[in-house]
């Protein structure tokens, strides 16, 4: 009886040994491949035209960057972060979206503006948590998900994280797209979506390098506004938009704002 009883429980011990094996080995696998999703980026880009062509008004640069976090009705028919107007809502001022606010803890949101006030910190450019009186700034809407970009066809915007108007220039009051309950909140990804796509709205590219804010390319260390000429490029290398062939987004961001030491 007590033999049996032994052989019963080395039995059960051997059995819950083998699960907590198990367990951990699944959850080590998902670790690696939440490491490889993080590299597996994706936002949009809605190309505008340059009006300052045929005006011969150089674009002007905001020099405030406000970070929504309550959440907006935005119209569409053009950028007017003031009005919350985006191109990104639309073509026409009918057309509309609803952004819900921010679901992130404060911790989760003191560590994002820790992360993106570092991140332009050479740059002459403030980030602010509430909307400015004044009437020249960027806005980026942190909250919800791709799926409220309900006109859009086909299922390839439902992976995007972020999204931004571009032409290769600074776009005046600009509206951008943080998917932030898409993410989680998690405080990196939102911080790198967020630097990504405020870079676009002041013109920049993509860029090909794994360390740079701009990239596409898998995760590989913090990333930084990257003081080097790099091809631009998502998977593959190509030229930039406008035609060049590299990109520097440190210098390209101090020749479009200036350096926070003037
Ligand atoms: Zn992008």
């Amino acid at each position: 009886m007590r033999t049996a009883i032994i052989s019963a429980v080395v039995t059960l011990l051997v059995v819950a040994l083998i699960i907590l094996v198990l367990v951990f080995a699944s959850a080590r696998k998902g670790e690696k491949r939440s490491v490889k999703r993080s590299g597996d980026f994706l936002d949009i880009t809605v190309r505008l035209p340059l009006p300052w062509l045929f005006s011969g008004a150089k674009p002007k640069p905001n020099k405030i960057i406000y970070i929504n976090r309550e959440g907006a009705m935005l119209r569409g028919g053009g950028d007017d972060a003031t009005n919350n107007r985006a191109t990104l809502a639309g073509k026409s001022i009918g057309d509309s979206i609803s952004v819900p606010a921010w679901r992130g803890s404060y911790s989760r949101w003191a560590a994002v503006m820790k992360c993106l006030r570092k991140a332009f910190a050479p740059f002459d450019v403030e980030i602010v948590e509430r909307r400015p009186v004044d009437s020249n700034y960027m806005m980026v809407l942190f909250g919800g998900h791709p799926k409220l970009l309900k006109n859009r066809v086909g299922k390839s915007h439902l992976r995007a994280t972020g999204m931004a108007p571009h032409n290769g220039l600074p776009i005046h009051n600009a509206v951008v797209l943080v998917f932030t309950r898409f993410m989680k909140e998690s405080a990196r990804r939102t911080c790198e979506t967020a630097a990504h796509e405020i870079g676009h709205a002041y013109g920049l590219d993509h860029g090909y390098h794994c360390r740079d804010f701009m990239t596409y390319l898998g995760w590989c260390g913090t990333k930084r506004f990257v003081n080097k000429e790099i091809p631009c490029g998502e998977k593959k290398k190509r030229k930039c938009y406008g035609g060049s062939g590299l990109q520097n987004s440190h210098q390209d961001l101090l020749k479009v704002l200036g350096s926070r030491t003037q």
